[in-house]
């Protein structure tokens, strides 16, 4: 039987494992955005060095790093310059294309979700809607290439 992970877990955000709540946590944003994940890692963990992270998620087209100052004692000075930091890549996560990480913009071309991505990966993307007609039929899934 094997044993080995044949999941891809993105390496480069190995650092921030160690400051997870959960352990066994996946990261849940595009490889696209790994390299920013990974800054805003270096520039929280500069000021808060034990600080915990909760969950690296995509929310409404920008990276949601969430996190805590501290597992233990914090005020509400540490919180707001903790999200004073995050912002900054929050910010800049707006225009990194998160499936390569070339230079993306806000797609609202998909149902129930919105992606920044470039022009060839918006192409390569699925889950489009055809057109602005608004007459969606859910819950078909027909594939028929
Ligand atoms: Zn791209």
């Amino acid at each position: 039987m094997a044993t080995e992970e044949t999941t891809t877990r993105p390496d480069v955000l190995e650092p921030l494992r160690s400051h997870l709540r959960d352990p066994s946590y996946e990261f849940e944003v595009g490889a696209g955005w790994w390299p920013l994940v990974l800054q805003c890692h270096l520039a929280v963990v500069a000021e808060f060095p034990g600080y915990e992270l909760l969950a690296v998620k995509q929310k409404l087209g920008s990276l949601a790093f969430q996190a805590s100052p501290s597992p233990a004692a914090r005020t509400s000075a540490e919180f707001a310059r903790l999200a004073e930091v995050i912002g900054i890549f929050a910010r800049r996560s707006a225009s990194v294309c998160e499936r390569c990480g070339g230079v993306g913009m806000l797609r609202r071309s998909r149902p129930r979700i919105m992606l920044v991505l470039c022009h060839a990966c918006e192409s390569l993307v699925p889950g489009r809607r055809r057109a602005a007609a608004g007459a969606a039929v859910p819950g078909r899934a027909v594939s028929s290439g």
